[in-house]
This record gives structure tokens, sequence and C-alpha cells, in this order.
């Protein structure tokens, strides 16, 4: 369908907060928070602020996009995450949206050998997710236009000058 569901980064605050508040109400209370980039970095940033929590760390995961071909599932990208920093900790795993769910499928199974537990915070989770997250701010099926994607990337507006 056209229907579009739209997140404002003014609306983005206000989902970050109802997630820590969820989190807290929850009991979890997580060592580390480990975001999904690119589109995990901002509610994992405003999770550990509202959390007070300054462990944060990065996986990048993206879908591998060969030539013409995209595959079935996602792949953890270089640098890999040490597992050592992972051990014995309570991870809080973050990311925009369970679309399909298989981002977060393979994190959480990443981390599940070497931590004491693991859990998933969304701002969206769409009914066809195979992962269930722990918390989540809404739900939809509709494409999300998220703040930070919905503009193409910059472009110089003049030549840089000569250094
Ligand atoms: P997955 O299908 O593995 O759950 O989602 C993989 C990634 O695809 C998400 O982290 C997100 O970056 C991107 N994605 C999935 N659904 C949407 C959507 O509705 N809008 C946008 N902008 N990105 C999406």
């Amino acid at each position: 369908s056209d229907e579009r569901e739209v997140l404002t980064y003014d609306l983005f605050g206000t989902a970050a907060r109802e997630l820590a508040q969820q989190v807290a109400d929850d009991g979890f209370e997580p060592d580390l928070i480990l975001s999904i980039a690119r589109g995990g970095l901002f509610l994992g940033g405003a999770l550990g602020y509202a959390l007070d929590v300054k462990n944060l760390f990065v996986m990048n995961v993206e879908f591998y996009t060969g030539v013409d071909e995209r595959l079935d599932l996602p792949v953890v990208l270089p640098p890999t995450l040490d597992a050592v920093d992972l051990t014995g900790a309570n991870v809080l795993v973050a990311d925009d949206v369970a679309d399909t769910g298989k981002t977060l499928e393979l994190v959480r199974d990443f981390c599940a050998g070497y931590v004491s537990a693991v859990r998933t915070a969304v701002v969206y989770e769409k009914s066809r997710s195979l992962v269930r997250c722990d918390y989540v701010w809404r739900r939809t099926d509709a494409w999300i236009d998220f703040p930070w994607s919905s503009q193409p990337p910059v472009r110089t507006r003049s030549a840089r000058p000569a250094h």
C-alpha cells in the first residue's frame, strides 16, 4: 500500500524516553547497549542517556548486496564485536525497526552464547517479524520514514577550495 508511517525527530525523542521507561519498569538493568548500525545508533544513544548506561557498542549488519543479488540473510560486517566484551553481561540490543526480524535474530543469536541476558528494544515492530522484541514503542505494517534517512545525503554547494 502507499501508507507511510512518518517518524519525526521530535516524536523520536518521545519514543526513546517511553522505551527507556518500559525497560526501567521491567526491572531490566543493562550493562551495555548494543546498537545495530546505522538505524539503531540513534535509539542506542538516546537509551544510553535515559538509562544512564555509558557502555555503548555498535554492530554493523547488512543484507549482503552483491552484483545484482540480495541474500535472504543479513551478515555481520567487520570489524566484528569482540565476544569478550559481552561475557556475562546484560545486553540491550537497540534497533530502528524489526521488519522481517532477521537482523535482530542474527544479533540476538550472536550474543546468546556469551551474555547473561539479551533483550531487544525497537521503535517499531511489524507483524511479520519473526522476533518478538521485548520493548516496542509502536507497531505498524506500513513503510516507515525515519528522520535520519528521509532525505538523501547532502551534496557540496560549490567546489572545494584548494588546500
Ligand atoms: P529486518 O527485516 O532485518 O527486520 O530489518 C532490516 C533493516 O531494514 C532495518 O533495521 C531497517 O534499517 C530496514 N527497514 C526495514 N523496514 C523498514 C521501513 O519500513 N522503513 C525503513 N526506512 N527502513 C526499514
